[in-house]
Parts: C-alpha cells; sequence; structure tokens
C-alpha cells in the first residue's frame, strides 16, 4: 500500500477555503492535489507553502505542449519540490520523454504520470477531433506509449488499474479518481468504486475530493476512509 493511499482533491472555491482545509489535515494521514482553477487562484507560493510544511503535493497541471516547453513546465515543477506532476499522454512520445528527462536531470525528481484519455470525452468526442481507435484500445496505447517513455504511472478510472498492472507491471502506478465511500453521493462521477474495492482492483492511489471536501467534518470523513482501507495514519 502507498504511504499514504488518499490524495485529497482541493477543488474548493477559494485559496482561503482550501488553507483552512489543509490546516485542519496532518501530512502523515493524505497527500493534496493541487489543480488547475486552485494554481491559477494561490500561484505557486501556495504549493511551495504546503512543501514547507511537509506535505506531498500532486500538481495536476496535465501539461501538453511541445516538447521543450513541458519539459521546462515539469523541472519548474520539480523545482517547487512537488511530489507528483503530469502530462497528457495525447502530448506524444517525444513530449513525454523530454517529461521524463526534463525530471531526470534536476536535483528533485517527482513521479511523473500521464492522463490518457479525459474522463469527460466518448466515441463521439474523439471522433470529433479525429481519433478513430474505439476509446478503450485508445486508452490502452497511450498507457502503453506512457510506460515506453519511462513514466511512473497513470491517471486512470479504477475499473482498469488491474489490467494496468497486469500489463506494465506493479511499480506503475495507478492514480485512480472516482471514488466513492460507501453511501456517499456519486455527484457527477459515473463509474465509482469504493475506497477498498479500488484498492484490491489494483489502484495505487485514491484521489477523493467532495467525499472530504464538501463532508460537514472532512477530518472524521478521511479518518473513516483510512480506517476502511486499513491505512493507519503515523501518530
Ligand atoms: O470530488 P471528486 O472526488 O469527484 O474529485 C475527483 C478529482 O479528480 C477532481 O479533481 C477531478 O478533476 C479529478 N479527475 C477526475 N477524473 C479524471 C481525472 C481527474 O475526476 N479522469
Amino acid at each position: 500500500m502507498a504511504k499514504q493511499p488518499v490524495i485529497v482533491a482541493l477543488d474548493l472555491a477559494s485559496v482561503s477555503a482550501a488553507r483552512s482545509l489543509v490546516e485542519r489535515l496532518e501530512p502523515g494521514s493524505c497527500r493534496l492535489k493541487v489543480g488547475k482553477e486552485l494554481f491559477v487562484r494561490g500561484g505557486p507560493s501556495l504549493v511551495d507553502e504546503w512543501v514547507r510544511s511537509g506535505w506531498d503535493v500532486f500538481l495536476d497541471l496535465k501539461f501538453h505542449d511541445i516538447p521543450n516547453t513541458v519539459a521546462a513546465a515539469c523541472r519548474a515543477a520539480a523545482d517547487l519540490g512537488v511530489w507528483m506532476v503530469n502530462v497528457h499522454a495525447l502530448g506524444g512520445a517525444r513530449m513525454l520523454e523530454a517529461a521524463r528527462r526534463g525530471l531526470d536531470d534536476g536535483n528533485h525528481r517527482p513521479l511523473l504520470t500521464a492522463v490518457t484519455l479525459l474522463t469527460s470525452h466518448d466515441e463521439q468526442s474523439l471522433t470529433e477531433v479525429g481519433l478513430r481507435a474505439p476509446m478503450p484500445r485508445a486508452v490502452d496505447r497511450l498507457a502503453e506509449l506512457a510506460s515506453d517513455c519511462g513514466l511512473d504511472g497513470v491517471v486512470c478510472s479504477a475499473h482498469e488499474a488491474g489490467a494496468l498492472r497486469e500489463a506494465f507491471g506493479e511499480p506503475f502506478r495507478r492514480v485512480t479518481p472516482g471514488i466513492r465511500p460507501t453511501g456517499v453521493d456519486a455527484g457527477d462521477q459515473t463509474r465509482v468504486m469504493t475506497p477498498r474495492r479500488a484498492l484490491e482492483a489494483g489502484a495505487t492511489d485514491l484521489v477523493i475530493g467532495r467525499p472530504i471536501t464538501a463532508a460537514a467534518d472532512p477530518v472524521t470523513a478521511l479518518a473513516a476512509i483510512n480506517a476502511e482501507i486499513g491505512f493507519t495514519p503515523p501518530s
């Protein structure tokens, strides 16, 4: 099991709301995911603040650009001391290899993961952008590309995690959103799994947002999830 399998997705309306939530949590009990909105609002100084306080931060900016630009952006993320950074596998092999090299050259080497296809895609939206492969085939192909280019894993559905573990081995991380503890509203997530089932199905890291951030008591909600998966944070 990962050191702290839960990554709290900080999709909050303001920097101050994110700060107050993080102040109530302990770095031993979870990791933090900073996405585009919070990063644009709070800037690198917010990430720096949390890294200095001992947090593992997953900087979820999904870089997708020419290889040189992505490599430089990954290095900038590494300079911030983040634990994980990600890119779009659709950027292609040259971009993925450049990202890999960009991180390998630095002093601090965050984990580098790839998004295969956004879960918001369906067959029709793929056809609209000229991609003709059936979705599962496209996801497999993009995961294979990420593995071949030396990435540390992919962001995927827990439903795909077992097959990915089989294909690319245990060290290739499967970071899975779409997690809902029993009895919690699925919201806009369609193919959800409980935290324990997701780990059993092959996930290595669980990205969980609203079941924690929107709970009446986020600390208790996180503690219940950690108890469900049998993870005991250090005291
Ligand atoms: O609130 P919830 O638990 O649904 O949050 C899930 C997080 O994971 C959000 O930050 C969302 O953007 C992200 N995510 C996702 N599905 C993907 C990739 C990322 O839900 N395929």
